[in-house]
């Protein structure tokens, strides 16, 4: 709009039109490119990057790095007795949780569904279980209010934990790795940090 009415005050002038067609055409291809990144890259519900932002990060996050994977324990409980709508609420507090306790350095993204992937760059597995820990902690003190019967609720969540100091660790290797410990967290009980040492030595935080 502000282009076409500068168009039309300085019609007198040659080549205005074109000029300012183009400036439109710009500031569209700008728009356009930038919705579409978003579309792409981040997740709608909170905001965090997705999955395919996570995996071009992976990629990018230097040689030694901790990567984290959280899973909300009992979700599906959480959506059949709060509706899905709190269920919502709590994936957009837990998101915030997870992302804001951590360096400006570091990365959480939403992996899918109740599942997040925190990557803490030069952070050894151990610096990052007590790291995240702290963040369980913090997560369970946090009091939901149900909007369908207004009961208070808490939540916990569990954790898997490596980290790629083992030069043999690939991108798959390091997910298969967090998520295996992740598996033993919630063996154990759920609400914990499980740190993937190797298989047959695996360090818990409750
Ligand atoms: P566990 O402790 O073993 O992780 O159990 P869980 O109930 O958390 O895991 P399960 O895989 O059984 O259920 C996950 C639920 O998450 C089922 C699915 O409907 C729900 N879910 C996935 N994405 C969303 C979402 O965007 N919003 C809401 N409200 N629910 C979601
Ligand atoms: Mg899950
Ligand atoms: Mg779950």
């Amino acid at each position: 709009m502000i282009t076409s009415a500068l168009v039309c005050a300085w019609f007198d002038q040659s080549g205005i039109s074109s000029l300012f067609t183009s400036l439109i055409a710009c500031a569209l291809l700008i728009t356009l490119l930038f919705n579409s990144h978003d579309l792409a890259f981040l997740d709608e519900l909170t905001g965090l990057p997705g999955r395919r932002a996570l995996m071009n990060e992976l990629k990018h996050c230097g040689k030694y790095y901790c990567l984290a994977m959280a899973d909300i324990d009992h979700f599906k409980i959480i959506n059949d007795t709060h509706g899905h709508l709190m269920g919502d609420e709590v994936l957009k507090k837990v998101a915030k949780m997870l992302s804001s306790n951590l360096r400006h350095i570091d990365l959480t993204g939403r992996w899918g569904g109740e599942e997040f992937i925190m990557i803490l760059p030069g952070t050894t597995a151990e610096q990052g279980q007590e790291v995240i820990d702290r963040i369980r902690i913090a997560i369970t003190e946090v009091i939901f209010t149900s909007t369908s019967t207004n009961a208070n609720f808490n939540i916990t969540v569990s954790f898997g934990v490596c980290d790629s100091q083992l030069a043999s660790l690939n991108l798959k290797d390091m997910i298969a790795k967090a998520d295996q410990a992740l598996y033993q967290a919630k063996s154990n009980g759920r609400n914990q940090v499980v740190l993937h040492l190797e298989a047959a030595d695996i360090a818990t935080f409750t």
